[in-house]
């Protein structure tokens, strides 16, 4: 069976999505993005993601087509319409398709809305056992880190440098400290057992996965500490991991060819993978 997508109100096999040449997120990156996981069937930390869409298109000044809870809506019937039972879930709104290329907001345009799914195994994929290598490139990116937006060429460009590394991951350094991940939050495990991870601000994307992890971690009286590191000290660190709604936590065990602690994925790691993989479960809509 064909695969369904969702285009501006309609579900159509794959081979029939299709957006104007027009359309600004094609031509200006003029969109915002949103990615949920589906396990079995189910939506996770849905209600983050559209919180976080309605932020982001907020700060662009882009009205949503549909409300949140239709999206959500929709996005059900797209898992329900694909069979899908573990993946995700992609959604994007740009500011529609004019007639031209003004860079200027047009005039009376409807927002494009596509959505479209693809299937993985996040829980049992064997990177969540061995973890991932990771290379460090430079941030090349915009100013406004914490809007979702669909420009993502600096993502591209430092994921590709590490594909072609054999690595799992790119971490993106600027000023000496650790950003974010291409697609993903970064965190460490000092030697003295506190959590760190990037305080959230204009430099990254406020991730909906960190944003849990934090949480749990804090509920569980772990020690939890929102500040910039550098690759020194996360390579001096007990252990090190990333997360994202497609990963959940995923050990790093190496960075840049260099192994962290013994180049395994931690016992912290793997404890906060389940807590979260309990938490997923738990709320999934
Ligand atoms: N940081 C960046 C740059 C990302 O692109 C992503 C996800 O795509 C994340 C962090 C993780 O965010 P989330 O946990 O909401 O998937």
């Amino acid at each position: 069976m064909e695969q369904i997508a969702y285009v501006n109100g309609s579900f159509v096999p794959l081979s029939e999505a299709k957006v104007s040449i027009f359309d600004r997120g094609f031509l200006f990156a003029d969109g915002i993005y949103e990615v949920a996981a589906v396990l079995d069937g189910k939506l996770i930390d849905n209600a983050s993601h559209l919180a976080r869409l309605e932020r982001s298109v907020g700060e662009i000044e882009l009205a949503l087509p549909e409300t949140t809870a239709r999206i959500q809506e929709i996005q059900k019937e797209l898992v329900a319409r694909n069979d899908l039972v573990n993946g995700m879930v992609y959604l994007e709104v740009t500011r529609g398709a004019d007639t031209g290329r003004d860079f200027a907001f047009p005039k009376n345009v409807k927002p494009t809305l596509i959505m479209f799914t693809s299937t993985k195994d996040i829980i049992n994929a064997p990177s969540a056992k061995t973890g991932i290598n990771v290379i460090t490139v430079p941030d090349l990116r915009w100013a406004r880190r914490d809007i979702k937006s669909v420009a993502l060429l600096a993502q591209v460009l430092a994921k590709q440098a590490a594909a072609v590394a054999g690595a799992g991951e790119a971490w993106m350094i600027e000023d000496g400290k650790v950003t974010e991940g291409g697609s993903s939050s970064c965190f460490i495990l000092t030697q003295d057992d506190v959590i760190v991870t990037r305080q959230n601000g204009s430099e990254i994307l406020p991730g909906c996965t960190r944003k849990a992890v934090v949480a749990l971690a804090e509920e569980r009286q772990l020690r939890v500490e929102e500040r910039a590191f550098s690759v020194e000290e996360a390579l001096a660190a007990k252990e090190a991991f990333v997360t994202s709604a497609s990963l959940f936590v995923q050990a790093v065990v190496s960075i840049d060819g260099k192994k962290v602690a013994d180049g395994k994925p931690g016992p912290m790691t793997n404890r906060l993978r389940e807590i979260y993989i309990e938490f997923a479960k738990a709320t999934a809509v």
